[in-house]
């Protein structure tokens, strides 16, 4: 049965709906781990050299199953708590089912993916539409350049088309020339709570890094600085970069506010939001407002795969002039010249995989409705997180939660809040964490952030954990059993 065709049709199903089976069992155990070995063990077990004779299909799926699967990170289960990648709604998983097998090519419509195509403009409209970018009626959509976005395989590569957007706004042809002025390539984040990508994307886009940082308030941009920055690069910035939830604490920018200041001193620079979290704003009512202003900035990145519970990888780039995407489009007489053909205007990739179709099931099976309800749970869970991590004398808090990521802090005993000894809160923040990885029977994310709230000591930079509502089987009790265990880490750290 080493390829599914009529003889091997029955042994073939059978393997599949075990291991469909198993797929389930994965998903809904408690547990994040079945095994937590470290990386040389698992090292040794795993990388050997590619075996001289054939094996069953059995045995490598055994092997598989037996070895690799029980070592493996469960982001589905209600103790994983620092991410919301479960990957498990269930119509998209479904979907994913439906799409590897159809095994179609995004790169060409005609004969690589003739309906696919469509579902995935169908899927960039409704990210536009929720975002509050307008769309053509569907009968003038009659090219990939009538849609106005691009899917991808995540954020970081979706930065990085609208990092080359950017470039060919500030210098038109460069795709044709190549860099002519590097220095001219000027990038505005807000300092130290950017995601690496969009630095690293006007890197690999040839423009070098010529990084901009403008100090935050309360994780969001201060705007006189922001003003000054530009004033004094003026003619030397190509892009200004806000985030609507950055990777940390998901805290939304002021997204019309910071479009005003930009455009009162340049009327050309390309704005770029991204909202990789952000999305999360526009399935909601309840959130909807704080993206008010973001259809004008000229590109938003989302990343379907962090907030959808769909599984990897799928993010998209949408642009508000669709036409804005012929500057990085690439023309080939082989394949692909032809009205809907999404190799055309998609950077960087040739053969693309139908993982549209995993938002597309998710979010047809939901309804606006039911995005809104899943939604308002999370900041419901969020909330409630919140309390607890306040009712704590041991625990302090250090973001008001946008979305559903609460960042705080584990206070060792002797803290004094008049005189904080940083470096200690951090070490004893990194241990419980460290313990917390090693252990493997819960997760919280971590990372430095600067204190921009003063609610330990302002400006320095913390090590705090993070906890994040995404995933629905997050209950009370487990909200309340991974406070304790932090707090019964900390008390031995
Ligand atoms: C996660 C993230 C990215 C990168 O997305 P990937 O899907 O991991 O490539 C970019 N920006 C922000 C704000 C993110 O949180």
């Amino acid at each position: 049965m080493t390829a599914i065709d009529p003889a091997s049709r029955q042994e073939v199903l059978k393997l599949l709906h075990r291991i469909v089976d198993i797929g389930v069992d994965f998903k809904t155990s408690e547990e994040v781990y079945q095994r937590r070995p470290g990386p040389c063990e698992l090292r040794d077990q795993l990388v050997r050299d590619l075996p001289e004779q054939a094996q069953s299909v059995e045995a490598v799926v055994r092997e598989l199953l037996d070895t690799v699967l029980p070592a493996s990170v469960n982001m589905a289960s209600p103790r994983f708590q620092g991410f919301g990648d479960t990957g498990a709604d269930t119509a998209a998983v479904a979907a994913a089912v439906v799409a590897l097998f159809a095994q179609q090519n995004l790169i060409n419509q005609s004969f690589c993916s003739p309906a696919a195509t469509m579902t995935e403009i169908a899927v960039l409209r409704w990210f536009r539409d929720l975002l509050g970018y307008a769309n053509p009626p569907v009968e003038q959509v009659r090219t990939v350049w009538d849609v106005g976005g691009i899917v991808t395989y995540g954020g970081t590569m979706s930065n990085a088309v609208a990092m080359l957007l950017a470039r060919e706004n500030a210098a038109p042809g460069t795709l044709e020339d190549g860099v002519a002025e590097p220095d001219r390539m000027g990038l505005v984040v807000p300092a130290r709570i950017g995601h690496y990508s969009v630095k690293s994307s006007m890197a690999w886009a040839g423009c070098g890094t010529h990084l901009i940082e403008v100090p935050t308030r309360g994780l969001r941009y201060d705007p006189q600085a922001l003003k000054r920055a530009l004033v004094a690069h003026r003619g030397r910035v190509a892009c200004v970069v806000a985030y609507a939830g950055d990777s940390r604490t998901q805290t939304v920018e002021d997204l019309r506010a910071v479009h005003d200041v930009v455009r009162e001193v340049d009327e050309q620079v390309w704005l770029h939001v991204d909202a990789c979290w952000g999305l999360m704003c526009a399935l909601t009512p309840r959130l909807g407002h704080k993206l008010d202003g973001i259809a004008l900035w000229d590109s938003v990145t989302v990343d379907a795969h962090k907030v959808l519970t769909i599984p990897y990888g799928m993010s998209a780039l949408l642009v508000r002039r669709p036409e804005a995407l012929r500057t990085v489009s690439s023309y080939s007489d082989l394949i692909m010249q032809e009205d809907f053909a999404f190799g055309q205007v998609t950077p960087f990739v040739g053969t693309k995989e139908w993982v549209s179709v995993r938002a597309w099931a998710m979010m047809r099976a939901h309804g606006r409705a039911g995005l809104a309800a899943m939604m308002d749970d999370r900041l419901e869970r969020a909330a409630e997180f919140a309390e607890m991590v306040d009712a704590s004398s041991r625990l302090l808090r250090l973001n008001e939660p946008d979305m559903a990521a609460v960042a705080f802090c584990y206070l060792p005993p002797g803290h004094d809040s008049e005189r904080p000894d940083v470096a200690e809160l951090n070490r004893v923040n990194r241990a419980i964490h460290a313990r917390m990885m090693a252990e493997g029977r819960w997760h919280l994310h971590q990372f430095t952030i600067p204190d921009d709230t003063g609610r330990v000591l302002g400006g320095a930079m913390l090590s705090p954990l993070r906890f994040m509502s995404i995933n629905p089987r997050i209950t009370t009790r487990h909200m309340r059993e991974v406070l304790a265990y932090v707090e019964e880490l900390g008390a031995v750290a």
